[in-house]
């Protein structure tokens, strides 16, 4: 039977897609249904439909799974930021673990892999026991305690109906502001920054940013926190060139223990994007210090790091062993950002190159390789698909492992080729979306590599992200 809009029906959701959605299924047509958990009997209503598949909204749950929890948080349907606040985080870590290996085995053909809880595949134990596996995914990394893990956040600010001054996050796709100071995935000492600015706002007459008419002047307030030093870092992001009275927000900003950097930054764009390139140093020298295992960092208000520091040690780490390294090897470290895993491999290793597009960030990993004293160091500014195939083919320079650590679209076919001909020993590949994972390994397995071990992480509790850690090798001719 066809369903029409707006028309209730009744599903059972099987999956989650991408952004967290729940999928159902009725007679073969696809239902995405936000905030609905896999396990969930609901009654949606139809919204937006195409030719195989459509939009609903959760009217009712008629029988919650068993994996459905209590969301912690009061706006987790209105903020746009956690898809998955309604499901036990041990069924989350399940969910992506399940997404990967769909991924790997279905667009990365690798038939023989086999998740780490053997549980899972009891309908084909029988059929099992006659094959030799020889890969099963090593169990996923997940948080201990999976809130208050962000070490960064941006608060946009604004006003309510009655002209009172907010600050929260926006709705899912929206730029409306939720009210919320305390959002459970970030640092306790949010709620006080917050208070005082709010307050400073109120006492000296400092208008918050409106979006629609371009005027006001705070726009958001960007904070940090160093998680193994303590330090804190605020920076308001403003629509003009001045802050009026900045010495009273110093004032008391420096109240709050840790405080070790206030700035703000002017934006006056009319833009989406967040930061403007002009940073005005108010106090402290300009950036906080923080660690990852040993290595240390400088962190100013314009550079990039990752979000959830407990979690990337963890990542490092895995990417660390995969890489196998005896302090002989020469290392690639492609897409390497600020130079985060550059450094952490260089604790091992003879040399490690870096590559990264952004010139901003390779300042960064230079001037983080020295405040680390690792001279075996050197970074290069561009495209990986440009400067490994330059560098190999004009320099000949060599290498024992690469570490690739790419954005979602994952590499690029030159970069996968360069790698091929430069026949590492282990080639390690770090990514933030296992379809393009899948897809490269499958295009790297017609090169030559065969993948060797697989493990995920969970940098980003909540939502549906996850990143995975692939070890190749060369197969053997
Ligand atoms: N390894 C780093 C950053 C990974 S994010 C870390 O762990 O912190 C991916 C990085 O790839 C981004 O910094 C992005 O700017 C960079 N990038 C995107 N396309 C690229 C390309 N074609 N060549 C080199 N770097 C690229």
């Amino acid at each position: 039977m066809e369903i029409k809009k707006n028309q209730c029906f009744t599903v059972t959701i099987s999956d989650i897609s991408q952004d967290g959605a729940g999928i159902g299924k009725t007679d073969g047509y696809t239902w995405f249904i936000k905030d609905a958990v896999i396990g969930d009997m609901v009654e949606a209503s139809a919204m937006k439909m195409k030719k195989t598949y459509g939009f609903a909204r959760l009217c009712r749950i008629l029988q919650p799974s068993p994996f459905r929890i209590e969301a912690k948080c009061s706006v987790a349907r209105q903020c746009g930021g956690c898809q998955l606040q309604a499901m036990s985080y041990k069924e989350q870590l399940k969910f992506k673990e399940r997404k990967v290996y769909n991924h790997l085995k279905r667009i990365g053909g690798l038939s023989e892999l086999l998740l780490p809880d053997e549980e899972l595949e009891k309908p084909d134990k029988n059929q099992r026991e006659e094959k030799t596996y020889s890969l099963v995914m090593e169990p996923i990394i997940g948080m201990e305690n999976p809130w208050r893990y962000r070490n960064k956040a941006q608060f946009p600010f604004g006003k309510d109906k009655n002209g009172r001054i907010v600050t929260g996050f926006y709705a899912g796709r929206t730029h409306s502001i939720i009210e919320n100071q305390d959002c459970l995935l970030g640092a306790e000492e949010n709620r006080e920054i917050l208070d005082i600015i709010k307050k400073y706002m109120e006492v000296y007459k400092v208008e918050p940013y409106c979006e629609a008419s371009h005027t006001g002047l705070v726009r958001h307030a960007l904070i940090r926190k160093g998680f193994t030093t303590g330090e804190l870092m605020v920076c308001l992001v403003i629509n003009g060139d001045s802050l009026p009275e900045a010495g009273q927000l110093v004032k008391e900003l420096k109240k709050v223990p840790g405080m070790a950097s206030i700035s703000f930054n002017v934006n006056k764009e009319k833009t989406n994007v967040i930061l403007g390139n002009k940073i005005v140093n108010l106090f402290g020298p300009g950036y906080i210090t923080d660690y990852i295992g040993d290595v240390v960092y400088q962190i100013s208000p314009l550079s990039f790091y990752q979000v959830n520091p407990v979690q990337t040690k963890r990542l490092y780490e895995t990417a660390l062993e995969y890489a196998g390294l005896t302090g002989d090897e020469i290392v690639w470290d492609l897409y390497c950002g600020i130079g985060t895993i550059s450094l952490f491999l260089a604790q091992k290793a003879k040399k490690v190159f870096g590559v990264e597009i952004i010139p901003q960030a390779i300042q960064d990993a230079r001037q983080n390789a020295q405040l680390n004293h690792m001279e075996n160091t050197e970074f290069f500014v561009g495209k990986a698909e440009e400067v490994l195939p330059e560098q190999y083919e004009k320099n000949q320079i060599r290498a024992d492992v690469i570490v690739v650590d790419p954005p979602r679209k994952g590499c690029d076919k030159v970069c996968l080729d360069t790698i091929a001909k430069m026949a590492p020993k282990r080639l390690v590949y770090v990514s933030c979306d296992s379809a393009t994972l899948a897809r490269d390994v499958k295009y790297l397995g017609e090169q030559g590599f065969q993948v060797k071990r697989v493990r995920c992480c969970d940098m980003f509790p909540w939502s549906g992200h996850v990143e995975t850690v692939a070890l190749l090798t060369r197969k053997a001719r």
